[in-house]
């Protein structure tokens, strides 16, 4: 399709066929959080064709000629001033590659695989539940066969050599990173964990617990009152209760965290509220000039990560951030933590017992778990590894890695829905996340100082004032490679994570 627009008259209709889609999207996002939320169970049928029938407006909006016209007409434009930035200062050239790295995405696999797959994908979820649950890798096997295919042929479609299929699944979560990069920094981030992990486990085995009954109206009392503390905005978000916790963006001023509640455990809502404010924190400070576009979000899934795992552990778990606080939640437990010393408390929040379950993970092993997983599914898509010997390669790893012994399979290579749904490539972004993390914080310290006495006074603005200068403003206009290099001058590096990791717990657990 052609047409005698200028440059400038193709962006603005671009811009605004775009504004269009996001808003279908956010009003399915909607949709999406009232299921997760307040949804009663009887509405749920209804509610999954409107959902299908909105995203489908969306992705015809999308893929239509004249969408992927504009895009191909303004990819030929080499005015490097247009191509830098409109005259209201939106990000010409980041916008133009975001939208062609979706539209390529969504239009280039067939509508007939793409049912095909939706359909395999439903009953490969069952089988997942269903083999979870009966402790049955062999009935999910097939399934698993299954996906893996559709990955491959999906990684095709979108123009992946056959050598390179799985650099193509990784790229669609973390773009600008294949296997080589990830294991780069993946390797020596691997030895050094696993070095400490042993220095730990042969100080030290063994859980603390927490006792009492924790009133959840009075957990739900203190994660409000920290989530304000820290600088949560209620009046462009809310709190709400779910089955997991997410957060989600409904728009430029209304970003919905949810969490659930433990009467055994104080800690375990209160660190999920943590973990999604930092990932709310990003889409709440947005450049205004990125409003309604697609590039009104994060730069990647892992560095949308290193913000929320920043806030959650680095920030979170540290001591001057207790001190102040320790207190505050005394008095909401007077009876359970009264007698409680800070050190303590301080040591349980950081008490690091390797266990089975990704999801339970301390600070430490966490990264162990998802380095596994990114091993397992290389080998899986180069062909070194089967399907069925999948079991055992995952013991294998968990013993060698974290020194667990998987009791079964449920709470072995079963544990995650990921690859029911096909979604390989997706967790090398968790771990990413953490080394994007200290690698910004180190250079926030750097800048701005140690922040340790700010956070004994509960002063967040600092943290806040660089995260989003550096990162949040920018949106998703830099891929994820290039903003860690502008930001803090280096290439990504694992590093800063180790060192972090050593430091702390070689202190904590006086090694
Ligand atoms: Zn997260």
């Amino acid at each position: 399709m052609t047409n005698n627009n200028t440059p400038a008259e193709d962006l603005e209709k671009l811009r605004i066929l775009d504004r269009e889609r996001m808003h279908l999207c956010r009003a399915a996002a909607l949709l999406q959080w009232d299921q997760e939320t307040y949804l009663p169970p009887g509405g749920a049928e209804e509610r999954a064709e409107q959902l299908a029938v909105l995203e489908g407006v969306a992705h015809d909006k999308f893929t239509s000629p004249e969408f992927g016209g504009l895009l191909d007409k303004l990819g030929e434009v080499k005015d490097a001033g247009f191509l830098q930035s409109a005259p209201d200062g939106f990000p010409v050239s980041g916008f133009l590659r975001a939208l062609k790295h979706d539209y390529d995405k969504a239009v280039k696999l067939p509508g007939g695989f793409v049912r095909e797959c939706a359909r395999a994908e439903g009953l490969s979820q069952a089988a997942w539940v269903a083999a979870r649950k009966q402790n049955d890798f062999a009935a999910f096997a097939p399934h698993l066969e299954k996906m893996i295919g559709f990955a491959k042929q999906k990684a095709g479609y979108w123009g992946w050599e056959k050598e390179r299929l799985y650099d193509g699944l990784l790229d669609s979560f973390e773009p600008s990173y294949g296997v080589k990069e990830i294991a780069a920094v993946f390797n020596p981030l691997r030895d050094r964990l696993q070095l400490m992990l042993k220095k730990i486990t042969a100080k030290q085995a063994g859980s603390l617990a927490w006792k009492g009954n924790y009133s959840i109206a009075k957990q739900e009392s203190f994660c409000r009152e920290m989530m304000a503390g820290i600088g949560f905005d209620f009046g462009r978000g809310r709190l709400d209760i779910s089955a997991h916790p997410f957060t989600t963006t409904l728009g430029f001023n209304d970003v919905r965290v949810t969490t659930r509640y433990a009467p055994a455990d104080p800690l375990s809502a209160l660190f999920s509220v943590i973990h999604e404010c930092g990932h709310a924190f990003y889409e709440l400070s947005l450049d205004s000039v990125l409003r309604y576009s697609s590039l009104a979000e994060g730069a990647s899934m892992g560095i949308h990560e290193s913000q929320s795992r920043l806030w959650e552990n680095v920030i979170g778990r540290s001591r001057p951030f207790w001190e102040p606080w320790f207190p505050r939640l005394q008095e909401h437990f007077p009876k359970e933590l009264g007698e409680t010393c800070f050190d303590v408390f301080y040591r349980q929040l950081n008490n690091v017992s390797p266990g089975p379950i990704r999801v339970e993970a301390d600070e430490l092993s966490y990264s162990l778990h998802i380095i596994l997983r990114f091993e397992l599914e290389k080998k899986l898509f180069s062909g070194e590894l089967s399907v069925n010997d999948l079991p055992a390669a995952w013991n294998a790893a968990m013993k060698e890695y974290l020194g667990v012994e998987c009791a079964n399979d449920a709470e072995g290579v079963l544990q995650d829905v990921h690859w029911s749904m096909g979604a390989f490539g997706y967790f090398p972004s968790y771990a990413l996340g953490n080394l994007y993390g200290l690698q910004f914080w180190g250079k926030l310290k750097e800048d701005c100082g140690n922040m340790d006495e700010a956070l004994e006074k509960k002063e967040y603005g600092a943290i806040h004032a660089w995260l989003k200068e550096n990162i949040h403003r920018k949106g998703r206009s830099a891929l994820p490679a290039e903003l860690i290099k502008e930001v803090t001058g280096r290439p990504l590096s694992a590093d800063d994570f180790s060192d972090y990791i050593e430091h702390k717990y070689t202190e904590l657990y006086g090694l």
